[in-house]
């Protein structure tokens, strides 16, 4: 959006600054992602009474309802509609009586290409292959929000990667909703591994990482193909949410925790120095503490780098919401305590094992005196060289590890 305003010769401010158009693009993946949203609209208007209030995003696309309560919105727009903002907002100033387009995201069939964007950050651009959700997990709303599975195409992807390349970028995460499903609706059979295969022969792209996963993609298959890809980043984000079966199944996941070791087995058989990451929700409808011990276990035998962890919080709407036996927060809070420790102690004790090691660094920013950037495992590294050396993949040995950060020296320098 702010690509497209700048086209059409506008000028993009700071938030806090007064602007003659103001776009929320909100959420709505909890119920307190919507309440932040109209908290930060009515914000907005409050310093700025004169500007054009605009809310689009997922909050708009189901809840416009809602949004229709605040009379201080201007002008509400969907999901699509981001793809014409300008338009849109040109057409409200004109006249104000059109204050909202909202299409129908569950009828869209293809993939809206926005076409290729300028990237801020200058050594790793994220690259949106897909969007929309066919799985319908009890707790989720986006399914509704985003509409259903659709793909962009391989050549699309691969011109919008060629174009990072020739920027000089050299890394890309690949994302979408739910990129297992990349290709689902095309009529060619094509999936994830085609398109991975079509983008690594661009030439200049040096490493190229995978958003999140379902466990459900890693098949020998898969891991054949993949393997010969030599730009895969070994880090891999397998969505888990849960570690008890029975948590898993009211959450409608379509995986069972065997069928996830399953996957890991696999993965760290193909890529020993694998960094695993993932997600849970804790104090999911009904956990019990016997749940809630299945799960740690489960965790703590599955050994991931570093765990994300969301205390469950209820979105209007969806199943689980209405689900019996919600859970107190105190025990959400316990809960999740209890499992941030466990993930700290994990990444903690991983990257004490890197120490001595001689591994590759791409420098993305200065740091004070040290230069920072990531292995393809996604260990954080710092190094002390010359900032010349930035957006370059360098050898560094690490030395020692201080607060989740391992400190390296240079062994070879070559931009
Ligand atoms: S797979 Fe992800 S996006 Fe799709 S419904 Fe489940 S949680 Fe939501």
């Amino acid at each position: 959006m702010i690509e497209q305003f700048i086209k059409a010769g506008y000028t993009i401010k700071n938030f806090t600054e007064k602007a003659d158009i103001h776009i929320i693009n909100t959420c709505t993946v909890t119920n307190m992602a919507d309440r932040k949203s109209r908290q930060m609209l009515r914000k907005v208007k409050e310093h700025n009474p004169e500007g054009i209030l605009v809310a689009c995003g997922c909050y708009a696309q189901v809840a416009k309802e809602e949004l229709e309560k605040i009379p201080e919105i201007n002008l509400i727009l969907g999901i699509n509609e981001k793809n014409k903002i300008v338009e849109y907002v040109e057409n409200y100033a004109k006249d104000h009586s059109q204050k909202e387009c909202i299409t129908d995201v569950m009828y869209q069939k293809e993939f809206l290409d926005f076409g290729t964007t300028e990237y801020t950050d200058k050594t790793r651009a994220v690259v949106k292959v897909q969007d929309g959700c066919d799985r319908f997990c009890s707790y989720c709303i986006i399914p509704y929000a985003r509409g259903h599975v659709r793909s962009r195409k391989i050549e699309n992807v691969v011109q919008e990667v060629e174009k990072i390349a020739e920027e000089g970028i050299k890394e890309v995460v690949i994302t979408g909703i739910h990129i297992a499903s990349y290709g689902k609706d095309f009529k060619e059979k094509k999936n994830l591994i085609d398109l991975l295969e079509a983008i690594e022969p661009i030439r200049g792209i040096e490493r190229i990482r995978l958003g999140s996963l379902e466990p459900t993609i890693i098949t020998k298959e898969f891991l054949n193909r993949l393997q010969k890809l030599e730009k895969i980043c070994p880090h891999f984000h397998l969505s888990l949410q849960s570690g008890c079966d029975a948590t898993l199944q009211r959450m409608n996941r379509k995986y069972t925790t065997e069928e996830f070791r399953t996957s890991v087995h696999l993965l760290r058989e193909y890529y020993p120095d694998v960094a695993l990451t993932t997600d849970v929700i804790v104090g999911f409808p009904g956990e019990t503490k016997e749940e809630f011990k299945q799960t740690y276990a489960f965790l703590k035998e599955i050994d991931f780098y570093k765990m994300h962890i969301f205390p469950y919080s209820p979105r209007k709407g969806t199943k689980a919401a209405v689900m019996p036996n919600q859970v107190e927060a105190k025990i959400k809070e316990e809960r999740s305590k209890r499992l941030i420790e466990l993930s700290n102690e994990n990444e903690a004790r991983q990257n004490e094992k890197e120490i001595g090691k001689i591994v590759e660094v791409l420098l993305e920013e200065e740091d004070g005196e040290f230069l920072k950037g990531h292995t393809a495992n996604y260990h954080l590294i710092k190094v002390k060289m010359n900032p010349q050396f930035l957006n370059t993949i360098q050898k560094v040995k690490v030395e020692k590890v201080e607060e989740f950060v391992s400190y390296a020296v240079a062994i070879e320098q070559n931009v």
